[in-house]
């Protein structure tokens, strides 16, 4: 479960083409992060996996089946927004349930998933607190938690750490990994910090102007970058 496949996708604004033709498969469990510079189109080809924006034209297949014309909710994707994203007047308990909550499942199976969720998380003696009552780092998990009780066959990841301090942002990439490795889920990864793309990646497509400049594993990419724009994205040597 969660093999994505891009085929042919394209997205424009009005006149603005913002995606040209695009190719590119995600193998399930991997971690893939999409990198490059601001404005290079990475939110909107997250955007457009999440079924959040509509293809141009194109197509999208999720674990083999045709997700293109699927709403948000059918394509069992979970997508992780940043802290600030939580309800500050709801519990951390109500926070994490809150898509069950929506979704009308059943207050038993609620429970049991937002109980096993803390745990992987370490929130389950905050449960009762409320969002102002935590720290960056533990509203970063809370957030996380509501992708998690979701059960979903990959997560995608928006930047989600770009609001944290940089001492905390090293420890929510670790825990993040170990994440990835516990759940052993693909995860969509987008971030424009060169360090995140390096550490965590499995797979990194590195993006400018909406187009794919190289795809690979943090080493390929260090020792073989394909033009100067992958180096000096990458940091290796030129
Ligand atoms: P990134 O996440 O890499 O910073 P985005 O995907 O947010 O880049 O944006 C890529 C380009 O698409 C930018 O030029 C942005 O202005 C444009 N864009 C994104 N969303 C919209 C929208 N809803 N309407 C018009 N232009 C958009
Ligand atoms: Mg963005």
């Amino acid at each position: 479960m969660g093999r994505i496949v891009l085929e042919q996708v394209t997205k424009s604004f009005g006149e603005v083409t913002v995606i040209p033709p695009l190719d590119l498969t995600i193998e399930d469990g991997e971690f893939t992060v999409f990198v490059g510079p601001s404005g290079c189109g990475k939110s909107t080809l997250l955007r457009l996996i999440a079924g959040l924006e509509d293809v141009s034209s194109g197509r999208i297949a999720i674990d083999g089946t045709e997700a293109t014309a699927l709403s948000p909710s059918k394509r069992r994707l979970a997508m992780v927004f940043q802290s600030y994203a939580l309800y500050p007047h709801m519990t951390v308990r109500k926070n994490i349930a809150f898509p069950l909550r929506m979704a009308g499942m059943d207050k038993a199976e609620q429970e049991r998933r937002v109980t096993q969720a803390a745990s992987v998380l370490n929130l389950t003696d905050y449960l009762e607190r409320r969002p102002g009552q935590l720290s960056g780092g533990q509203r970063q998990r809370v957030a996380i938690g509501r992708a998690i009780v979701r059960e979903p066959s990959a997560f995608l990841f928006d930047e989600p750490l770009s609001n944290l301090d940089a001492a905390l942002r090293v420890g929510m990439r670790l825990e993040i990994s170990e994440l990835h490795k516990r759940l052993a889920t693909t995860m969509i990864y987008v971030t424009h910090d060169q360090v995140e793309a390096m550490t965590m990646a499995d797979k990194i497509v590195v993006l400018r102007a909406g187009h794919i400049e190289q795809v690979g594993s943090p080493l390929d990419l260090y020792h073989n970058p394909r033009n100067v724009f992958v180096a000096g994205f990458i940091g290796s040597p030129t």
